[in-house]
């Protein structure tokens, strides 16, 4: 999906504000992650809303800006910026991979303990980061904005948003009010370890939910674009239907794929079986005819349909075992561990390191 993570060195750094470059090098606290396509009018203005409210929190701070292929002057006023401020780094993809590819790129680029993501068209209020950082230090790991007084149009915008939101939440049991809202927090690990592709951003606490996170929602703003305009369409809606699918199925039986497929497959074997054992019975023991009898077409139809089921699920499993294991991709994640032989191996190891 993503070529390579390739970082333009820019040519004059010179520019940059010393004291910036002095942060620039250590470890920040936060990383704030944001994607743009095409937002070159909003460059400027979000550089100076981000910073004053960034430097009211008064924690040390990275920002990642990727250039998702933009065909105006983004990447260009992403380097003014840069130049200016070392703490800002950029991100220029080859081509247009899309909000998902290039929240990734910053999720693997981030070195902050919090990850923060936001839009780069300021319909997000950057003044609202506090009070989700406040929430996070509660103990959650996922802390998401419910936007409030949307400006967004009524019928193509809110309506499905509210009906995505809800079935979204039913379906994979993560609730929240607000899967579109952009403006979230996440512990780093959290946002490292959710694996994303197509256009699964959206559903980032869902995904997230194997690893047993707390995800929590915070009242935010929401105000209308003035530069630019947004990258979607109606066609989002049955993007997302479809999306949902994936997900539902990817949440609940990854691991077991048999389980569903199976299931179903178990069900038509035996309604079939059931109608072909008493069309069986009524010719051997009745002597009567079946040959006209429509329900056989039904009966053989489901054994077929069932063998078909339970192959599908046993192709499945295969698969899902070499998803898992050649890329050493967990299937769980451990939060606490109380053993001494992991405690002994991990003291041997520093004092091989000192
Ligand atoms: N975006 C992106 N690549 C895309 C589409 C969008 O990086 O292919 C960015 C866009 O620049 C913005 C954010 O994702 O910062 C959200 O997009 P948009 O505002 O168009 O979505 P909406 O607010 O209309 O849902
Ligand atoms: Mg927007």
């Amino acid at each position: 999906m993503i070529e390579q993570n390739q970082i333009v060195p820019s040519e004059t750094k010179s520019e940059a504000i010393p004291e910036t470059m002095e942060m620039a090098v250590s470890k920040p606290y936060l990383s704030i992650v944001i994607p743009l396509y095409n937002e070159e009018g909003n460059v400027e203005p979000l550089y100076k809303e981000l910073t004053q409210a960034l430097e009211q929190i008064g924690h040390t701070y990275e920002v990642i800006a990727i250039n998702d292929g933009s065909r105006d002057r983004t990447y260009e006023k992403l380097q003014e910026v840069f130049e200016h401020d070392a703490r800002w780094r950029v991100i220029g993809f080859r081509r247009n991979f899309g909000q998902t590819a290039a929240m990734t790129a910053g999720f693997d680029a981030a070195r902050g303990d919090v990850v923060v993501t936001i839009d780069a068209d300021l319909q997000n209020n950057p003044l609202d980061i506090p009070k989700l950082l406040e929430k996070l230090d509660e103990g959650y790991d996922i802390v998401s904005g419910w936007r409030q007084n949307r400006k967004e149009n009524y019928i193509k915008r809110r309506i499905p948003s509210m009906v995505a939101n809800g079935l979204i939440s039913r379906l994979t049991g993560v609730e929240l009010h607000d899967y579109g809202c952009t403006l979230k927090v996440y512990r780093s690990e959290v946002a490292k370890n959710t694996e994303l592709y197509g256009e699964l951003h959206r559903f980032i606490p869902a995904l997230a939910s194997w690893m047993g996170v707390k995800v929590a929602e915070v009242p935010v703003g929401d105000r209308a674009r003035t530069y630019g305009q947004s990258k979607y369409g109606m066609g989002r809606i049955f993007r997302v239907i479809l999306d949902l699918i994936t997900v539902t199925f990817l949440l609940k039986y990854a691991t077991k794929p048999m389980h569903f497929f199976g299931t179903i497959g178990f069900i038509m074997g035996s309604v079939g079986s059931a109608i072909l054992g008493g069309l069986a019975f009524e010719r051997i023991f009745l002597s009567q005819p079946i040959g006209d009898r429509p329900i056989m077409m039904l009966g053989i139809l489901l054994i077929i349909l069932a063998v078909q089921m339970v192959s599908v699920g046993l192709i499945a499993e295969v698969v899902m075992r070499n998803y898992y294991n050649p890329q050493g991709k967990p299937t769980y994640m451990v939060r606490h561990q109380l053993d001494v032989v992991e405690e002994k191996k991990l003291i041997a190891k520093q004092q091989r390191e000192a």
